[in-house]
């Protein structure tokens, strides 16, 4: 039986990790042991501090993840800096919104481009060494919107719920090779991502009255499910989507 929670000696690449869900993945990873390769669009000057100052190694790698264009150039610079890589956390994601009637199709594609098909064709690249190896983890940021179909956010809802088909997927070819792939389906959590949400009163007010908790969520209250499903305690854990949400799917 395994039962560490613990990252020693593990390589983790995060994707999206200058800010909110991201960020606090990757420091949490750091904390619980891992070095950290950082992949994204925006200076992440804050979170390459709080992994250096625990005393764990960051990597740096600048990508638009908006295509797939610079998915294997990311992998090898990860895999140069740090050796290898034996946790991804597929994190990057975008929202648009607009109602349903109306909604254009670059708001479409941009959405799918970046949330799901990036995501798959970054974890392929990524899963090809940890085959060799016969260990990994893929953890892929999904949403309650691969449950639900939320309201003006179509993309969204369908990226979404795609990740949630995809890691299952992922997860039963690639079990047998010792890699397991599952999801974390963050709740309502105070982001940028969310701004819009949390700015608008009557939306803010709805959302608090359906949530358990009683409160949006923080971004490091994602960061525990995220330590266990890259740690060998969940090595029986495989195509399971994990909620994180202050109980709203419970509702
Ligand atoms: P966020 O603060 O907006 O973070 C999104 C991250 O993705 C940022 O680092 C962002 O970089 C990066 N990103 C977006 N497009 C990119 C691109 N083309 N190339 C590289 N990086 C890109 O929002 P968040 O809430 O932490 O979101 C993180 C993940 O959680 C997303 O997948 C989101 O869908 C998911 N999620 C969030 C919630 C929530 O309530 N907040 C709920 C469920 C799921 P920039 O800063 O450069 O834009």
């Amino acid at each position: 039986m395994s039962l560490s929670f613990s990252l020693e000696g593990k390589a983790a690449l995060v994707t999206g990790a200058n800010t909110g869900i991201g960020q606090a993945i990757a420091v949490a990873l750091a904390k619980a042991g891992a070095d950290v390769a950082l992949a994204g669009r925006s200076e992440p000057a804050e979170t390459i501090a709080l992994i250096e100052a625990t005393g764990r190694r960051c990597v740096n790698i600048k990508a638009d993840l908006s295509s797939i264009e610079p998915v294997g150039r990311v992998v090898d610079e990860a895999v140069a800096g740090l050796g290898k890589i034996d946790i991804l956390v597929n994190n990057a994601g975008i929202i648009r919104r607009d109602d349903l009637l109306q909604f254009s199709e670059s708001d479409w594609d941009a959405v799918m481009d970046t949330n799901l098909k990036t995501l798959f064709f970054l974890s392929q690249a990524a899963a090809r060494g940890m085959v060799e190896r016969g260990a990994g983890k893929i953890v892929n940021i999904a949403s309650l919107l691969t449950f639900q179909g939320g309201i003006r956010v179509p993309s969204y809802a369908a990226a979404k719920s795609g990740v949630g088909g995809v890691t299952k997927a992922m997860a039963n070819e690639l079990a047998a090779r010792g890699v397991q792939v599952n999801a974390i389906a963050p709740g309502y959590i105070a982001t940028n991502n969310t701004a819009a949400l949390q700015g608008d009163e009557t939306r803010n007010r709805q959302i608090l009255e359906r949530i358990p908790t009683g409160r949006w969520g923080r971004p490091e209250d994602i960061a525990g499910a995220a330590v266990f499903l890259a740690s060998p305690a969940s090595d029986y854990v495989t195509g399971q989507v994990l909620a994180v949400d202050g109980g709203w799917l419970a509702r």
